[in-house]
């Protein structure tokens, strides 16, 4: 063992050590994997070292790995597990749409019944198109801003992650698409009047995550993101909400809870009940564009942007399990374990902070509170190791990064005893942290 390691990072190696040998499964089968997969990994955010753990199987709010462990499940598929793994109004909805055929090649009997249902919910969708996965609808409402507006620039924010392809997290991204990104600082009016003061007339968008999520679910202020509203419609420019997320917040996502309407949003994750999917839409006279009854209308293809079994959760998801009212009363749920939690942990030293709204949640360790990405401590970085190592081996998974996702089957004796691992690690952590 090296000498020179701190006594965190000795604790974080010991860890290590005691899940390498819990895991032995997992350490093979990843082993096997990368004779066919550079690192055995084809989605860069489940790689941890020293190597992560193969899931056999969920149910309800629980995994089961290779291992034999069973553990709560805090990852929910970075919020796309909303349902958990087996609702049964999706399996059904899923296997009777199956056994109707899967790839139909047409007009099918779900497509606009889903996309009622997502315009019925969301203020700012008049229109809406699907496709498969919410890095595509990113995508395609970028361009679509840039075709509307005639402008090429786009306003993102430092930490922001609109998809693989838009990721915004510390500079620059080599696998970014090439556009021309203006990357400003979360959270800061001041910095996005004077961007529209200087370059006003060439934005296309601003694309804005409501909270802003893989860089620790920093929630944005209401003065913030109106301030987005109020520069974006003097410029001309579109605002675009990214609520792939956090379109879960409520019955009508975070546009629905703050009253600001963007002029397009974009969804995924949870949208299609756990299957692939992802959704763009907004302001009718923008959405038209893609009317093929017109002559020289925007074309948008894609094999799979109506397939019936992602058509079919969706629909079972949004009408008869996540309905507008569930959606509120999970919010009051999530929300009030989340404030629990901020005060079981300040209770065992004040500069924890839990952000996010709702389901959504991180935890900080700051002397204030992040209200942006660069706000991410050396501290906070350390109690998240600390915090996802201990839950693996404690019977509850959160992801590597930290988060904590809450899905509809979690009771609330789930709950306690999430929050109780986290507080014993919070209470271990100081033991342990460099000042
Ligand atoms: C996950 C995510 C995306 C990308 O969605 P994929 O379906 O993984 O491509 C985009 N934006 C936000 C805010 C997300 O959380």
């Amino acid at each position: 063992m090296n000498v020179n390691m701190s006594p965190f990072q000795r604790r974080i190696e010991d860890l290590k050590d005691q899940y390498a040998a819990e895991n032995p499964r997992s350490r093979e089968l990843m082993a096997e994997a990368e004779s066919w997969m550079p690192g055995g990994n084809t989605r860069s955010v489940l790689h941890f070292d020293p190597f992560p753990l193969v899931i056999e199987k969920g149910e309800g709010a629980k995994l089961y790995d290779v291992n034999g462990h069973v553990m709560l499940d805090c990852v929910g598929e970075f919020s796309a597990g909303l349902y958990g793994h087996s609702e049964p109004a999706i399996l059904k909805a899923v296997s009777e749409a199956m056994s109707s055929g899967i790839v139909l090649g047409g007009p099918n009997l779900y497509e606009a019944r889903l996309a009622e249902l997502v315009c019925k919910r969301f203020a700012s969708m008049d229109l809406v198109r699907f496709c498969n996965s919410g890095t595509e609808a990113n995508v395609l409402a970028a361009v679509t801003a840039r075709e509307v507006t005639g402008r090429s620039a786009i306003v993102v924010f430092d930490g922001a992650y609109h998809g693989g392809v838009m990721t915004f997290a510390g500079g620059q991204n080599p696998m970014n698409v090439p556009f021309d990104w203006i990357v400003l600082p979360y959270n800061d009016p001041a910095a996005a009047r004077e961007v529209f003061i200087k370059n006003g007339r060439r934005i296309a968008a601003v694309f804005v995550e409501p909270v802003l999520g893989a860089a620790g679910n920093i929630a944005g202020t209401y003065e913030f993101l109106q301030t987005l509203r109020e520069e974006t419609e003097k410029s001309g420019s579109l605002l675009i909400f990214d609520e792939v997320k956090t379109s879960r917040l409520g019955g009508g996502g975070v546009q629905g809870i703050l009253g600001i309407t963007p002029d397009m949003t974009t969804l995924g994750k949870y949208l299609g009940g756990g299957f692939t999917l992802g959704a763009f839409g907004g302001r009718a006279d923008i959405m038209t564009r893609f009317n093929p009854h017109e002559p020289g209308s925007l074309k948008h293809a894609g094999t799979f942007n109506n397939n019936v079994c992602s058509m079919a959760a969706g629909i079972a998801g949004l009408s008869s399990v996540f309905t507008k009212e569930r959606a509120e009363a999970f919010l009051k749920q999530s929300e009030s374990f989340r404030l629990r939690l901020g005060e079981a942990l300040t209770n065992v030293h004040p500069d924890f902070h839990v952000t996010g709204l709702g389901s959504l949640i991180s935890i900080h360790f700051a002397s204030v509170e992040p209200k942006s990405g660069a706000d991410t401590t050396k501290e906070t970085r350390q109690f998240r190791d600390l915090l996802s190592l201990k839950g693996l081996l404690g019977g509850v998974a959160f992801t590597g990064r930290g988060d904590i996702f809450l899905s509809l089957p979690m009771t609330d004796s789930d709950m306690e005893i999430i929050l109780k691992l986290i507080v014993s690690t919070a209470t271990e952590y100081l033991d342990f942290r460099e000042a």
